[in-house]
């Protein structure tokens, strides 16, 4: 049996506030993790096919999960596509990505249409493992149950235009048909004009108002089918908190919630003029909001956090505030945003549970991924907490290096990342790709 060891003396144990030393042993060709010792041992070197030593200060952490990313894989791969947005997230440590539905071509809500993008991500090679969202359109309820027969974590629908014309968005008619035979996850950003070059303009063009009557009606539905699990994307209205703090209250326990890096870490106040890099929808609002978000995160209200990234070419992007594409690029920058952020406040264990874990968990694969666990995935990121980096385009992985967050510096570097027991990030580059499909 290929068997790896890792020796940590900082590993971030599932149930521990802090990292302490552990003994990590693999079974290299089953990808999991076969034994976890606090402390470190090392009885003989003969025992093993490899023996993996963690540097002093570095920490080890489970791999991260990342459930909201577009690919954008085939059909709008100048925009995205499967090795270079699969490089960026192991560069930061995600070694699970579950891509949505739309901006492929076709869009996943056939099954054919995910057999189409399966066979090109087997075809291209992903350098992480690799799920997939299915997605709920009008007329297309007969594919439901068959999609998730053939391995969709979930899907996701629109309650305002997505964007893309292929991809329609849903009345509330459709989400109860949906509704009767699914669990399902409801994208809960509501319906997408003065001087378009400000971004005041933007933000104004889309109310927070929108994002609380489409709360409003995904709360109306979950108490309706108590029996099907739902969550909000991309939550970035620090209003509709507190409705969703009442319906906890009142019982309501099949919802979760995900915000995104840039609601946490940017504010629509530093947002320079024209500056489309920053445009998303939902929009990054100000900083009262940030502040409101992040209250949220802390006392449970939010479950996790995610990357929303949805990138496009750079021609996309030009013009103003109003015209430009609504998407931030930042996949694989996850963990050193929150770590630099929130990482002083809460510590590097909450931090990683909010992007390892509770994603983990989201979809399905609660104990398999996200954790240094026996029986999980030897998914594992060496981190160095205390280094400092500049954002540079250079720096950034995916594939147009349009992004908010070039020039900022971080705080923690990812050095390295395996996954299934195997270096696939080594600093500087990916390594084979040896990602598999979920
Ligand atoms: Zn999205």
């Amino acid at each position: 049996m290929a068997k790896q060891i890792i020796l940590a003396p900082l590993a971030l144990l599932p149930g521990s506030p802090t990292p302490e030393p552990a003994s990590i042993e693999v079974d290299l060709s089953t990808r999991l993790i076969t034994n976890v010792r606090r402390g470190l041992h090392l009885e003989s070197k003969h025992d093993y096919s490899e023996v993996v030593y963690i540097e002093e200060g570095r920490v080890l952490l489970p791999g991260l999960v990342d459930c909201h990313v577009h690919l954008n894989q085939p059909g709008r791969t100048a925009w995205e596509g499967f090795e270079t947005g699969s490089t960026a997230a192991i560069s930061g440590g995600v070694t699970t990505v579950i891509d949505m539905p739309l901006n492929s071509i076709p869009p996943t809500t056939t099954v054919q249409g995910l057999e189409v993008k399966r066979e090109e991500a087997r075809r291209i090679g992903v350098k992480t493992d690799l799920g997939f969202w299915g997605g709920i359109i009008p007329g297309n309820q007969a594919e439901l149950v068959p999609m998730l027969t053939a391995g969709v974590k979930g899907f996701k629908c629109f309650l305002i235009e997505s964007g893309v014309d292929e991809f329609p968005c849903v009345q509330e008619a459709d989400l109860v048909q949906a509704c009767d035979a699914l669990k399902m996850d409801v994208h809960a950003h509501p319906p997408d004009v003065a001087d378009p070059s400000h971004y005041r303009t933007f933000v104004d063009s889309r109310p927070p108002a929108w994002e609380i009557s489409a709360l409003e009606l995904v709360l109306k539905i979950a108490r309706q089918y108590p029996q099907l699990r739902f969550h909000i994307v991309h939550l970035s209205a620090a209003g509709a908190v507190p409705l969703i703090r009442k319906a906890r209250a009142d019982g309501v326990t099949n919802l979760t919630v995900e915000t995104c890096f840039h609601y946490l870490c940017l504010k629509a106040e530093d947002i320079p003029h024209n500056a489309t890099q920053f445009k998303c929808c939902p929009p990054i609002r100000d900083e009262a909001n940030r502040k409101q978000l992040i209250d949220a995160l802390l006392d449970g209200t939010i479950d996790y956090v995610v990357s929303d990234h949805s990138p496009c070419v750079p021609e996309l992007k030009k013009g103003d505030f109003l015209t430009a594409w609504g998407g931030v690029s930042g996949l694989g920058l996850g963990l050193s945003l929150l770590w630099t952020e929130l990482g002083e406040k809460v510590g590097l264990s909450r931090v990683v549970t909010w992007l390892a874990e509770a994603q983990a968990r989201q979809v399905g694969l609660e104990g398999k991924k996200g954790v240094l666990a026996v029986g999980a995935a030897a998914d594992y990121v060496v981190f160095d907490p205390a280094a400092k980096f500049e954002v540079s385009q250079d720096s950034l992985r995916f594939k147009n290096k349009v992004s908010p967050y070039v020039g900022m510096t971080l705080r923690g570097v990812v050095e390295q990342t395996y996954l299934g027991g195997q270096l696939a990030w080594d600093g500087t580059q990916a390594l084979k790709s040896t990602g598999i499909l979920l």
